[in-house]
């Protein structure tokens, strides 16, 4: 039933060639939200999987910008806050700010110091796991917080980047491409 679910939302799940740049094959979590029974069924597995951890949550971070899209939903479920995470200069407030190397040049990630005090166990949530940079400098921001990641979940992953070993927590994905 769960195998079924996932393959019917998989089936919704369009594949680009050669976009944003050439030799990248860009996998559209939007296309999902454009059927109203794949976008349901999604909503259902998401659940299942979060309702059935283990571990205590005090929030989930979500990351700019299409964690944004499941991160809510998923703090509404387990009743804590949801925590963005984003590109340099777009939070006000007081930051906690962590700069990561990309292939080209280095990025910088930051979320807002109040909405994660005193949050001792967070999930992270993102669209896609591909090389694991992006997932990794969150879970380093938000261990530098004194935060423990109980999980990184992704709707899908790119399995053949290996991201998941760049991980140093457990990672959870719904949809594999091998
Ligand atoms: P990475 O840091 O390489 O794991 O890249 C993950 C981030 O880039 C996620 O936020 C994804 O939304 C985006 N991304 C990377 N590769 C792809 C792809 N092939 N299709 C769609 N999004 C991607």
């Amino acid at each position: 039933e769960r195998v079924k679910k996932i393959e019917f939302v998989k089936q919704h799940v369009r594949s680009y060639p050669d976009f944003p740049k050439k030799g990248i094959l860009f996998r559209d979590i939007f296309s999902v939200f454009n059927d109203v029974e794949a976008t349901r069924t999604l909503d259902c597995l998401i659940a299942d999987h979060v309702k059935n951890l283990q571990k205590p949550i005090d929030a989930v971070i979500g990351l700019e910008s299409r964690g944004f899209l499941f991160g809510p939903q998923i703090a509404s479920i387990l009743g804590v806050p949801f925590v963005p995470a984003r590109k340099k200069g777009k939070l006000p407030g007081e930051l906690i700010r962590l700069e990561y190397s990309l292939e080209y040049g280095t990025d910088v990630m930051e979320v807002q110091k109040e909405s994660l005090a005193g949050k001792k166990s967070v999930l992270i949530v993102d669209d896609l796991l591909a090389t694991g940079g992006t997932m990794k400098a969150a879970v380093d921001l938000a261990t530098s917080t004194g935060a423990n990641v109980v999980e990184c979940f992704v709707i899908l992953e790119l399995a053949d980047l290996k991201g998941r070993d760049k991980i140093p927590v457990p990672c959870h994905s719904l949809i594999v491409y091998d």
